[in-house]
Parts: structure tokens; sequence; C-alpha cells
């Protein structure tokens, strides 16, 4: 409980209409994406960068943890104010500060949502590829902090990959620089890519300077229905074995389609049981050559069906049931588990062969879905909590998920870190002198531990 003297400091830093402690207001700020709730003590919301210095400065002077937050759409509670605190919300943060056509370079605040940034550098002409499925409401702070993913990743790499430069605060209260507008740049270690992923630890990103490409002439979107998982998942080695990497290689399994099914009408024939949503982009002659190349590599490996988009709005019919998926399965269940293991890509079909056997041996419903062409598997443990003994038994399947990702030379999270939800589990992938080396490099920056603390490493 923070005294009121401190909430009065809070308040000359940032206003007092910054500043919620009514219990109402606190609640809006204690979830996100996973079943966690955790109430904070204050939420502030700092309106620059100085305010976040000086509410960080405050926070060491006074021993109170702060929770940097953007839109809370995490999938691993690494925003939840876990035994409470003050969670600081990024999103007055909100402008695209410049889009420089000349340098393919844009500068923004961490507030800014996803998606208005691509609309507005596809207005100019120009392209920001991170594609995560929350892009109408994530904000890119949250985005950088997770070093998010989506579809578009195959092709084009993950959110990090197009961070050029960072403002950030430090834990202590210090306003930084990281990397910056040139794509050369070797004087002293990169703090950029150390900041990309450390899920709100190491400091509260407040700009960003991201790396842009000119806009692809033209995109073409297949919808591929195959008769087994093995086929879908072979047609992914056989489409990038011969050599084309197509913008996105989107994989549904059949218990996914079934319950998409009971939101929209997917078409999908008797024997389809597996879907892989395809998609190209370049020059126009380019695409059509790469989709007929891709229906020809594809046939012989069981495909049942092919739909093509002839324009714009058939790919977004398409699109449409991939988008599906994520509130399609909370329908059904809304206590799932959404994990998200990486595999080399041709291991693919041995990991979701293991991961059946997880199924049957925990008597568990377990969906899959995701991007293979990046061997990004989203494995949804489908339980019902109510059920006594089945959140244990979610539990236990998952280590073992995570263990068959890991014998495979995988990992056990390709996009949503780790936070609190995956904690009990690092262990299994991280060996005690990682640990110890990025705790190290935690307490050289935060040495009174107050950002975000309790993520990432188990107490
Ligand atoms: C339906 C749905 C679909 C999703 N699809 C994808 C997907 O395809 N790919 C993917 O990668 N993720 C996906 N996610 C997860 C989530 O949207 C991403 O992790 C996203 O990047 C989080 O952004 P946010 O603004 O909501 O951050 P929050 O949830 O608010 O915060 C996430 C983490 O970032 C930290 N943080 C936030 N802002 C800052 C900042 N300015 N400075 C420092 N730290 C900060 C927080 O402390 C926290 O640890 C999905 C989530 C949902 C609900």
């Amino acid at each position: 409980m923070l005294d009121k003297r401190i909430i009065e400091e809070l308040k000359n830093i940032v206003g007092d209409d910054q500043v919620a402690t009514d219990r109402q207001d606190l609640i809006c700020y204690g979830y996100d994406a996973t079943q966690m709730e955790f109430l904070p003590d204050a939420v502030v919301h700092p309106g620059s960068p100085e305010e976040v210095s000086a509410v960080l400065k405050l926070a060491n002077a006074e021993n109170f943890p702060v929770f940097p937050r953007g839109a809370g759409s995490g999938f691993t509670g690494g925003s939840l104010p876990k035994g409470g605190g003050v969670v600081l919300v990024v999103t007055r943060l909100d402008k695209i500060l410049r889009i420089d056509t000349e340098n393919l370079i844009a500068e923004v605040e961490p507030g800014v949502v996803t998606e208005q940034f691509q609309i507005a550098v596809e207005k100019l002409g120009l392209f920001y590829p991170p594609d995560p499925a929350s892009l109408k409401f994530s904000t890119l702070g949250g985005n950088v902090a997770e070093n998010a993913g989506g579809p578009r990743c195959v092709k084009y790499g993950v959110t990090r990959d197009f961070v050029m430069g960072l403002e950030v605060v430090l834990p202590t209260g210090e306003i930084i620089r990281t990397g910056g507008e040139t794509y050369k740049g070797v004087v002293g270690y990169d703090m950029t890519r150390l900041m990309c992923g450390s899920e709100g630890t190491l400091g509260v990103i407040t700009k960003i300077i991201f790396k842009l490409l000119p806009l692809p002439e033209a995109k073409k979107t297949m919808l591929t229905i195959f008769d087994s998982i093995d086929g879908a998942a072979k047609a992914v080695s056989t489409i990038i074995g011969n050599k084309i990497i197509p913008t996105t290689l989107e994989f549904m399994d059949y218990g996914t389609l079934q319950c998409v099914e009971k939101r929209f009408t997917l078409g999908i024939p008797a024997n389809g049981r597996a879907v892989l949503l395809i998609e190209v982009d370049g020059d126009r002659e380019l695409i059509e050559r790469q989709a007929a190349q891709i229906q020809e590599l594809i046939a012989p490996l069981g495909l049942v069906e092919c739909k093509v988009a002839k324009d714009a709005a058939e790919s977004e019919a398409l699109w449409k049931v991939r988008r599906l998926v994520s509130p399609s399965l909370r329908d059904v269940n809304p206590d799932k588990f959404n994990e998200d293991i990486v595999v080399p890509r041709s291991k693919v079909p041995e990991v979701i062969r293991t991961i059946e056997k997880i199924k049957q041996k925990y008597d568990i419903p377990i969906v899959n879905f995701g991007h293979a062409g990046d061997g990004n598997i989203h494995v949804n443990i489908m339980i019902d909590k109510s059920v006594a003994g089945m959140e244990e038994k979610a539990h236990a399947a998952i280590a073992e998920v995570f263990q068959a990702a890991l014998d495979l030379n995988g990992t056990m999270s390709g996009e949503h870190g780790v936070g609190l939800a995956k904690q009990p589990f690092i262990h299994l992938e991280l060996k005690p002198a990682q640990v110890a080396a990025m705790k190290a490099i935690k307490h050289a920056l935060d040495p009174n531990n107050i950002l975000n603390p309790g993520k990432m490493f188990p107490l």
C-alpha cells in the first residue's frame, strides 16, 4: 500500500488527473490476455519521457515497484502488478513523430497502436512488416518489449529486425539513447538488441526509430486444405526447400478448424484435416509465378482444395479464417493456455506427433495452429478449470510440450516471452550460468529492483 504522500508526489509529477487510485480504475490495469489478475496501488499516465524519469527516480527514493504497460494484451502477465505497486501506462505517448521517406525510417512514441503505424507508412508507399495478430490494439512499445512476431515474420523477421534505435528511461531514471538512424553502428554494446524482448524489466521505452521497406507492389493469398497434418507440414518444408520464401505460411490443425467453424462457415471438405494459409508478395509477375509453382509443389502432398484470392476482398475473406482462430478458441474454452513453442521448421511434423502423444497421455484436449513457416506452433491446452485436477494436468502437459520443443533444438517461446506464466519453466531452457549472467545485467541496471520486479526469473 502506497502512502498518501507518495500519491501526492506522483500527482505533482504527471498531474492530478493522470493518477488513478479508485478501485474501478485499478481493476482496468490489473489484467492482460492471461487469466491472471493483480490489483495495483496506483496507475500513472506520464505525458513525457521526463515524467517517466521522475516517476522512476521517486520509486527508487521511496522503494516502490513500477510496472510498464502498453495495451495490456500480453500473453504471459508481463505488465501485471503482482504484489502491488504503480502501473505506468505509456499510451499517452502516442505520436508518430516523423516518417522519413528519404532514409526509409520512422520515429514514434511507444503508445502508437501497431496497425495505425502500418496504415500511416503504407499511405506513403512504405512498409512496416511486423504484424502480431493483436495489431489492432497492441502498442509499438509493447511489441518492442516483447519482440513481437506475426505471420509475415517468415519472410521479413520479427520486431527486433526493424528497430534501429531507442530512447529508454533506465530503471534508475536516467534517459539514454541506443542505436540511431544509421544502418551501421558498432560503437559500444548493442543496447538496442538488449532492450528488444526485455519485457519491461530493463527500461521504459519512450521513443523508437524503425527501419521501413518499400511497400510490395502486390500480394497473392491462397487457402490450401490438406487431408493430413503431415501433408500440410511437408508442404511448408517443400515450398521453402524449393527456395520460395512466402510472406506467410500459417497453419491450423483439425481441432482449430472445428472451433473456428462454430463462429464462421468455413466450407472445409469432409476429408480436410489441416489448413495452410499461404501468401506471397512482390512484383506482380513474380507472385503469379510463385503462386503457380507453390500449387504445383504441394499438389502431391494430399492437397484437397486450394482457394486462390482473385482480389483484395477475397484475400481479406481468406484471412478472416486465421483472424478468427484466437477468439474462436476462447469461445470454446475460456480457460485455455496458449503456448508458443518453436522448432526448426523441418521438425514441425515430429513435434506435432509428440504433442499428439502428450494429449493422449494426459487425456486433455490440445489444438495447434501458428506460424509454420518459422516453426512457431501455438499449442492450446483447452482445459476447463472448474474440473478438479485439470489445471495441474495442464501444467504437467505444458512442461512436456516445452521439453519436446527443446529436444528438437527448439525453444519454449517464439513470441510471448516469459513474464510470470513461463517463469516456473525457464530452467528447462536456460542453464544456471545463463540465468546468472542475465540477473547480473538486471542488477547492474536496476540495483533496487524497481522496474517490473518478479518477472522473467523465478524468485
Ligand atoms: C488476440 C491476441 C493475439 C496476439 N497475437 C500475437 C502475435 O501474433 N504475435 C505476438 O508476438 N504476440 C501476440 N499477442 C501478444 C501481445 O499482443 C504482444 O506481446 C504485444 O507485443 C503486447 O503489446 P502491448 O502493448 O499489449 O503490451 P503489454 O501487454 O501492455 O506489455 C507487454 C510487456 O511489455 C512491457 N512494456 C509495454 N510497454 C513498454 C514500454 N513502453 N517500455 C518498456 N516495456 C514495456 C510490459 O511491462 C510487459 O512486460 C497477441 C495477443 C492477443 C490478445
